[in-house]
Order: structure tokens, then C-alpha cells, then sequence
């Protein structure tokens, strides 16, 4: 078994890229340890909890000498999302518009693992993670070749652009590694000018607090009136500052059937998701990265955007959330308040 068979096994398995990266104390592992104690992760308390494991994927798997990460593109629109966003409609980051990267980049990884195990021999050690362990994956993105780490923080590839879910195994596989991927944002501002909150406070470096992804899926209480503006129509992730950078322009477009937009998605309007009852969220979260969320989280953000729409049209938007059970929640409650006095 070589690198060369591993990766030509991913991309069979439908991961656009795939590298391999030491299981080593990388520097950039070390900045998440200042950036919590600055303050920057919020409410995310369980990224302090596992900040040690965090610094280090042998503090997860001891024997660990690699890091297999693999990338695969979601976008599935060539137009920038936040742009297409018509008056009336809702704002969903495209990464949940199709189905849950977990479960799918989940069971593709198991795939490329069970094929590790069957020709790696005893002694094989691994484990995967996807968004879902404590690994700093666009660090070892970077480390393996897959990209790197741009202004926005985002993982940027030169030919495919930064509309990518990421995933790793952790491994005892002596591998030989890529080389790291190497800067190329040079001189360029374009996230850091269009985000709207001014949470990228610096080059690489968001302060989290501020992000309206960060505001819209993680916070679980009231957002803070100073960014309601800001929220606008979104009442799931942000792409502003992804849809901007300049290597997203020519960025690469999935036909993967997994994360074709479901149901009403991109052009869900924003009536149509105050009408739907509980049970029809329930049922639409279900094998939707949007359940991280949660019906609550979502109908606050709704409340919120009502305050995009006409007079008339926001009634009418706010009374339909009124009459959902979910909306006697004091998160709802408080958002459809503030939203009728505004
Ligand atoms: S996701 Fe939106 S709010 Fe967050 S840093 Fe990017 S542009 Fe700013
Ligand atoms: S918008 Fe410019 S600075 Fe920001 S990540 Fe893209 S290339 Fe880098």
C-alpha cells in the first residue's frame, strides 16, 4: 500500500482531493490555545474542553505517525449564493443545502478505512473524523497539500476554490507526506472588506463572536441586538466571505447527487418557513446539516429576518410564527417580540 493507492482509492470513493500530512505538532496547531483565551470561540465551550486534543492528533490516537485528510466539494451553483439571495427569501449557507456532510463524508471515509484495514495488516490503527473529533482538520489540510489556510480561515484549494468538507484518518501508517499547501491570498483584502460584522479582526484570525455563522447555528440564546442588522436574511451560516474571494470565481461545481440542493433550498422563502409547522422542520432537519440548529435556533433567525420584508408581509410572517408550539420558547418568544417592535 502507498500514498499514490491510497489516493487513487479516495478518489474512487468520491473525494475530490486527498493527502497526507505527519501526525506531528504542526505550528499553526498552537494558535487555538491563544485564540480561546481571547476570547474568540464564545459560547463553544466544548473547543476549551478539548483544546489538548486539539493541539495534537496523538493526544486522540497514541500511536498515531499520519494524517490521511481528504476534501470533497459541495457547491453546486456557479453563481455566488449571498448574491442570489432574492427579497422575501432566506438565507441558508449552500454547505446545508443538500444532505448531512457528516453522515455521508462519514460513511465514504469508513469505506476508505475498512480498505486500509484489509491491506494494511495487524497492527493497523485508525480513526476518522469529520467535523465531529477534536482535530484542527484545515491545519492538517494544509500540511497534507490539499490547500491553504486564506485570509477568511477558510481552506482554499487553487483549482477547486473553498467550497469543500473536510475529513481525516488518524493513523499508525508510517506514510510519506505531501507537501504543504503554500499561501497565495498575497495582497488581497476581499474577505476581510465584505464581512459584515467585521469578524475577521485580522488576517487569518476570526473572532467567532461575530460571526453570523457562528450567531445563526451556535449561539443558543438571543443574538446580540448590535448584529440583528447584520443577520439580514441569513438564519443559517454566512458564505459572504467565501463568495467573494477571487478563487471561488471559477470554483468547482459538484454533481455529486448528495449535495444537490433538497426541497425548496436555495429559494426558500421566508413565509414559507415561518408556515411550516414544527413537525415539517422536524421532519425537513432529519439528514440536513440544518439540525444542528434546531427548530428553535431557526425559527429565532426567522424572526429576525422578518425585519428584511414590508410592513404587511412581516405580520403576517410573524403571526404565522406565533402559532407554532415552538414559538412559546423564550429564544422564539424574545425574537418574535423584538421583531414586532421594530
Ligand atoms: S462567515 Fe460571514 S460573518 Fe463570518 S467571517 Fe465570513 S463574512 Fe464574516
Ligand atoms: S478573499 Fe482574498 S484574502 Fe480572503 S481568503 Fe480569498 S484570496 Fe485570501
Amino acid at each position: 500500500m502507498t500514498p499514490a493507492s491510497i489516493k487513487s482509492h479516495a478518489a474512487a470513493l468520491g473525494f475530490d482531493l486527498c493527502g497526507i500530512a505527519r501526525a506531528d505538532r504542526h505550528p499553526k496547531l498552537a494558535r487555538l490555545a491563544t485564540w480561546i483565551a481571547e476570547g474568540r470561540a464564545g459560547e463553544m465551550t466544548y473547543l476549551a474542553d478539548s483544546a489538548d486534543e486539539r493541539a495534537d492528533v496523538r493526544h486522540t490516537l497514541f500511536s498515531a505517525r499520519s494524517v490521511i485528510s481528504v476534501a470533497v466539494v459541495y457547491n453546486t451553483t456557479k453563481p455566488p449564493s449571498s448574491e442570489a439571495v432574492a427579497p422575501g427569501e432566506v438565507a441558508v449557507a449552500r454547505y446545508a443545502w443538500g444532505a448531512d456532510y457528516h453522515v455521508v463524508v462519514k460513511q465514504r471515509l469508513r469505506e476508505l478505512l475498512q480498505w486500509l484495514a484489509t491491506n494494511a495488516g495487524p497492527g493497523f490503527e485508525a480513526v476518522t473524523c469529520v467535523d465531529d473529533g477534536p482535530v484542527q482538520e484545515r491545519v492538517y489540510a494544509e500540511a497534507a497539500g490539499l490547500g491553504w489556510i486564506g485570509k477568511n480561515t477558510c481552506l482554499i484549494n487553487p483549482a477547486l476554490g473553498s467550497w469543500m468538507f473536510l475529513g481525516e484518518i488518524i493513523t499508525n501508517l508510517d506514510l510519506e507526506a505531501d507537501l504543504p499547501g503554500v499561501d497565495q491570498c498575497g495582497t488581497c483584502t476581499r474577505c476581510l472588506d465584505a464581512c459584515p460584522t467585521g469578524a475577521i479582526v485580522a488576517p487569518y484570525e476570526l473572532d467567532a463572536t461575530r460571526c453570523l455563522s457562528y450567531l445563526t447555528i451556535e449561539v443558543r440564546g438571543a443574538v446580540d441586538e448590535q448584529w440583528r442588522d447584520s443577520l439580514s436574511s441569513r438564519i443559517f451560516g454566512c458564505d459572504i466571505c467565501q463568495d467573494v474571494c477571487p478563487w471561488n470565481r471559477r470554483a468547482a461545481v459538484s454533481d455529486d447527487p448528495a449535495w444537490q440542493p433538497r426541497g425548496d433550498l436555495p429559494r426558500l422563502r421566508l413565509i414559507d418557513a415561518c408556515q411550516l409547522s414544527d413537525d415539517g422542520w422536524i421532519e425537513r432537519l432529519k439528514g440536513s446539516a440544518l439540525k444542528r440548529a434546531g427548530v428553535h435556533r431557526l425559527r429565532r433567525s426567522m424572526a429576525y429576518a422578518t425585519s428584511e420584508l414590508p410592513d404587511a408581509d412581516r405580520s403576517a410572517a410573524l403571526d404565522a410564527l406565533a402559532q407554532h408550539p415552538s414559538a412559546s420558547a423564550p429564544v422564539v418568544a424574545d425574537a418574535i417580540a423584538w421583531a414586532r417592535r421594530t
